[in-house]
């Protein structure tokens, strides 16, 4: 997803200043006048380098039309705005002009404020301090917004200062920016001070407050406030949803979504974007479908950034075909919709079409980012693709100018751990420039449990607990390794650490999506409407998997209770209760998709392919690594998880 703020700035709607070029995004259309004086100037337009601008600079020095304001203006624009442009250039143009205006020194802090270092903004506002020239109110914005991107709160307060000392303090719009500012930089109270005090407002105002608490976590008071807006505007649900899926909160931004449709809002491309994540996050294929629907039946167009969100949902729903047309179906496709088909073919398991596609993608003339080789390297590890993957990684920096980062290094601790060479994993750990994470030590940690190295895998266990005191799995991974050696009192020693560090285990949870409603299974459950016939369904279950030679793997249990009542845990794990409750209300023949936020046990595993092939039905199951589609009593994964 794009790192963008999910907040919109608010419009300009500032009292324009005398310029006439006041919009900086409209055209410019020299005065007939201008040209018969200055010919060269209706190049300006077409200008699309630094090197024609260097030119057309030039003979404006020449000509004297430099000395025109209108025109050194223009000049700067381009360098200082466009993508083409340099923004040294710009101010070594801006140096050069006799007497800069108010509207050509916005120009050029508008400029760094959306460049990469937006503290240049503040500092050209000290230099413009210093000298003669006064800026108006047009620039403090643009201030604001350069405190909001770095953040820094002392910077941002000095330029609130000065919005009252030129008397500006009654501006809406730098009132907006001010509550921006101050929730940008974390200190929720002085914005809220200044929402609170605001005797006026605009449609901008309640959004940017909701966006405010949002960006500080502050959820339910973004909600109230949100509630109590009157008059809630397309930008106001996306604000409101976009926060929520942006902080994880899938489940609540799809509610939300669902009320912004009762209510006849009609949902931009960017809300449709972010709630189709949240159906990726959860699952939710039904719901993706929906919006799917909605978009073709809207005939709102299918954009580069609707298709590449569809394509993620559907892979991450398990649906790689649907993906794929999708795909294929888009008109334009950028890097990130490349990556986001070659990476959905890797987590499904179709490592070679993945790379395949990979070399299409070259073929075509778009060049791989670091996002692209997580989705290459993930379907060489997935698809047990030892030597590819190798070269792929040498390829980042040798062929692709790319730096690998920690997410690659940790496809190749898992690429090489998947395929039972530990050294090469524990090489590949020592080899990295950077600390590594728990991730990376989670996938040594998985390798050592496929292949069976305690030794190794305690210690890999013991590394995680110390980065992670407080995360449950950690404790539960390396009980699993004590347990798998026998080693009880191991196992209580850690347990009583659990207790007394006041760590709860994170329980197993299972979503499935059933005719577009989400129905949630915790570990044990009972609280579904229909949970006698769930777990009448599970009795029956376990009975058909008895007869067809299956025994319970227990191994997977850490409490240390009696054989039976361990088997009797396993039975009621959310997957379980899951595909129950699915098998009991899905059509025959229909594929049952189940999302996990766990992984899924050894013997889970081993049921579910029993329970394809018993009742006909493909299950696909996404735990929290990987894909499992369960097919006629096999696994796409081949049992190697
Ligand atoms: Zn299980
Ligand atoms: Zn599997």
């Amino acid at each position: 997803m794009s790192a963008s703020p999910p907040l919109p700035l608010p419009p300009h709607t500032l009292p324009r200043s005398r310029h006439p070029q006041n919009d900086q995004n409209a055209p410019w259309i020299p005065t007939p006048q201008l040209l018969s004086e200055y010919p060269f100037l209706r190049h300006i337009r077409s200008c699309n380098s630094i090197k024609h601008l260097k030119q057309i600079h030039a003979q404006s020095i020449a000509s004297g039309a430099i000395h025109d304001n209108f025109v050194a203006s223009r000049i700067l624009s381009f360098a200082a705005l466009s993508p083409n442009g340099s923004l040294p250039y710009a101010r070594h143009l801006f140096d050069q002009i006799p007497k800069p205006d108010a509207f050509i020194a916005n120009t050029l802090i508008r400029g760094y404020t959306s460049g990469p270092c937006p503290i240049d903004a503040l500092l050209f506002y000290i230099h413009i301090l210093e000298s003669s020239l006064r800026l108006d109110a047009h620039a403090i914005p643009l201030l604001l917004k350069a405190c909001s991107e770095i953040p820094s709160l002392p910077l941002g307060r000095a330029i609130h200062s000065h919005v009252f000392k030129f008397g500006w303090g009654s501006h809406i719009p730098l009132l907006n920016y001010l509550v921006y500012m101050y929730s940008s930089c974390g200190s929720i109270d002085s914005a809220e001070l200044i929402f609170s005090r605001m005797t006026e407002f605009d449609d901008a105002s309640w959004n940017i407050m909701v966006g405010g608490y949002l960006k500080c976590g502050l959820f339910e008071a973004a909600r109230r406030l949100f509630d109590e807006t009157l008059e809630r505007d397309v930008v106001s649900w996306s604000v409101m949803i976009n926060g929520y899926v942006q902080s994880s909160f899938f489940k609540e931004a799809l509610e939300l979504f669902r009320k912004m449709l009762v209510e006849k809002v009609e949902p931009n491309e960017s809300v449709l974007v972010n709630v189709l994540s949240a159906c990726a996050h959860l699952g939710a294929m039904e719901q993706g479908k929906w919006i799917e629907g909605y978009v073709t039946k809207k005939n709102v167009g299918v954009t580069v950034r609707l298709g590449t969100a569809l394509v993620d949902m559907y892979s991450k729903c398990g649906c790689v075909e649907r993906a794929l047309e999708v795909f294929n179906e888009m008109k334009e496709k950028n890097v990130l919709a490349w990556s986001a088909m070659i990476g959905g073919l890797a987590i499904n398991g179709h490592g070679e079409d993945a790379l395949r596609l990979f070399s299409q993608m070259e073929m075509h003339g778009v060049r791989a980012n670091n996002v692209t080789f997580v989705g290459v390297l993930n379907a060489c590890s997935h698809s047990r693709l030892v030597d590819e993957g190798s070269i792929y990684f040498d390829s980042m920096t040798k062929v692709y100018g790319l730096k690998p980062n920690i997410q690659h290094y940790c496809c190749m601790v898992d690429l090489y751990g998947r395929a039972g060479l530990l050294d090469r994993a524990q090489e590949v750990i020592k080899s990295m420039p950077m600390e590594p994470n728990s991730a990376v030590w989670g996938a040594l940690a998985n390798a050592c449990r496929i292949h069976g190295n305690a030794q190794l895998g305690e210690r890999v266990g013991k590394q995680l607990l110390e980065l992670e005191p407080d995360h449950s799995g950690r404790y539960v991974l390396l009980s699993n390794i004590y347990a798998a050696e026998g080693k009880w009192s191991d196992v209580a020693v850690l347990r009583r650490e659990m207790k007394e560090r006041g760590v709860s285990k994170t329980p197993g949870c299972s979503f499935i999506d059933l005719k577009g409603t989400i129905h949630e299974f915790i570990a044990g459950d009972n609280s579904h409407p229909q949970s006698q016939e769930i777990y009448a369904k599970l009795e029956d279950i376990s009975k058909e998997l008895k007869l067809a030679g299956h025994t319970p793997n227990t191994s997977a249990v850490l409490l240390d209770m009696d054989e039976e009542e361990k088997q009797t845990a396993l039975y009621h794990h959310s997957e379980k209760l899951a595909i129950a409750f699915g098998l009991i209300n899905s059509d025959p023949g229909a594929t049952i998709r189940i999302t996990k936020n766990l992984r899924v046990c050894e013997d889970c595993h081993a049921a579910t392919k029993m329970i394809s092939r018993i009742y006909k039905h493909e299950i696909v199951v996404r735990d929290r690594i990987r894909f499992h589609h369960f097919k006629d009593g096999s696994c796409s994964c081949m049992d190697f998880w």
